[in-house]
């Protein structure tokens, strides 16, 4: 049979909206390149997710996979160990039965893109004889650290004792607290340390590296890392008309976990002056504490901006009682936005953020200073990287007890949105807006390397 396209490739992404997003941009691009392409999730992912029109995803076939918890998802498992003990052990079942499917289809598959936190995935591939890309969703920098780790050449657990290390290959040494949280804390959560320490166990057999950041923006460590692997950075992976609009009506990413106040949020801030609102939102899966919940808000109150605030329905009982109303003069509460198109509004001046990846190359990307108020996983390093390397914000110092006080929230806020320090973050991260535009225009480091990519898959299909 005649082929309609140059290789089928599938996409295969773990089931959080962090990951999602990512994966499906890249799957996007690839689909205007020409490539057949399917995104791959969990059957109770894809029954959950809200898909909006105003994306190019619809050019994207789906198709699912068991993670064991077709019913409920994550949120049923009784452990984060019991959730993924039984994903890895029904998802590659589950894969290996829908390549089978796929095999004697129309199109069969010549390429798996899979998420590093399942890298079963690659296995699976090799049974088949198909080539196998492996897709980090985190940055170089963090992707070293456990690198490090995997391979036993870091002391673990980091901690404070320790004062700075210097792993090879980051810009800087780094103290414990900029340390990603499984390293630091061995003892709280195996699955979660098994898993991203893992993404490293078969990397070495993987046709291809894949790493969603951009090559001006750590030089250093994607050098050192490129010269273990075949690694491509081909970010940042957030929607064309943030970029340069080469994916005609690619305004966002097109799948959304929660229910967003769209209309509500972007009323307000049409109503607000330039540069004017804070923008406040902690991910998909961040859960603050109590206290910390408080002080927060407490900061955004006696702070002199007005704010927008994501707070996801399952954190809201934690808001303090008549806040809302207290506010509602100087505040908006929303449990979830249409991030990029808020962080590129005009009225926001600057992002409270919990330093998700994507949350913080979309604000590279957006020219958005930052305040970090890391939480666990990656977010540390990602926060040290902010203030420390890129240079586009500031880190919320907690007190002895972890805690972020309120005093602490409503005066880094003055000095990012009215002092030098918040000038100095604009202009540089108006300067990284600039290169990440230029790393996905055509000819962009990133732009080249997906090209390449894409002539690898297809040199791979037809010999
Ligand atoms: N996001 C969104 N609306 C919100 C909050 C977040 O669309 O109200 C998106 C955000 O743009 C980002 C993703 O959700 O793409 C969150 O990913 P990130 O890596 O920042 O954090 P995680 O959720 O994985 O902790």
């Amino acid at each position: 049979m005649e082929r309609t396209h140059k290789a089928h490739c599938l996409v295969l992404t773990y089931p959080t909206q962090g990951h999602i997003n990512p994966m499906l941009q890249f799957a996007k691009f690839l689909h205007h390149k020409g490539l057949k392409v399917t995104l791959v999730t969990t059957h109770f992912l894809l029954n959950t997710l809200q898909l909006h029109a105003g994306s190019s995803s619809c050019n994207v076939a789906l198709e699912t996979i068991s993670d064991g918890y077709d019913e409920g998802g994550y949120a049923a498992a009784e452990s984060a160990d019991a959730y993924l003990n039984r994903f890895w052990e029904i998802g590659p079942l589950t894969l290996t039965k829908l390549l089978e499917r796929m095999s004697s289809s129309e199109y069969p598959v010549d390429c798996i893109v899979y998420d590093a936190f399942m890298p079963w995935s690659l296995d699976v591939a090799k049974k088949f004889g198909i080539f196998g890309a492996v897709f980090f969703t985190q940055s170089c920098a963090v992707g070293n650290i456990y690198y490090h780790a995997h391979k036993g050449l870091m002391k673990l657990p980091v901690s404070g004792d320790d004062g700075e290390i210097l792993i090879p290959g980051l810009q800087l040494p780094l103290e414990a607290v900029d340390f990603p949280s499984s390293l630091c804390d061995l003892g709280s959560n195996h699955a979660v340390y098994d898993m991203v320490v893992g993404q490293f166990s078969n990397v070495d057999e993987a046709d291809w590296v894949l790493c969603n950041t951009f090559y001006e923006l750590e030089p250093e460590v994607v050098d050192w890392m490129s010269k273990l692997w075949p690694l491509k950075t081909i970010g940042p992976t957030i929607p064309s008309m943030y970029l340069d609009n080469r994916l005609k009506e690619d305004k966002g990413y097109g799948v959304n976990l929660f229910k967003q106040n769209h209309d509500a949020c972007m009323k307000w801030l049409n109503e607000q002056p330039k540069d004017s609102v804070v923008y406040v939102s902690f991910g998909s899966g961040s859960e603050l504490g109590a206290e910390q919940m408080e002080e927060l808000a407490w900061g955004l109150r006696i702070s002199r901006s007005n704010f927008l605030w994501v707070v996801r329905e399952s954190e809201a009982g934690k808001i303090p009682e008549g806040f809302v109303e207290e506010i509602s003069e100087k505040g908006l509460v929303v449990s979830w936005c249409p991030q990029l198109e808020v962080l590129a509004h005009e009225a926001v001046g600057c992002f409270i953020t919990h330093c998700g990846w994507n949350s913080t190359l979309e604000a590279l990307s957006l020219g958005v200073p930052l305040l970090a108020m890391p939480q666990w996983t990656d977010q540390g390093t990602n926060a040290k990287y902010i203030m420390d390397v890129w240079k586009t914000g500031l880190r919320a110092l907690p007190d002895e007890n972890g805690i972020v006080k309120k005093d602490v929230v409503e005066l880094c806020i003055s000095e990012l949105m009215e002092g030098e320090i918040g000038k100095e973050s604009r202009r540089n991260a108006m300067k990284w807006k600039e290169v990440a535009r230029s790393a996905m225009a055509e000819g962009g480091s990133s732009a080249k390397n997906i090209d390449e990519f894409i002539a690898k898959v297809v040199e791979y299909v037809q010999p």
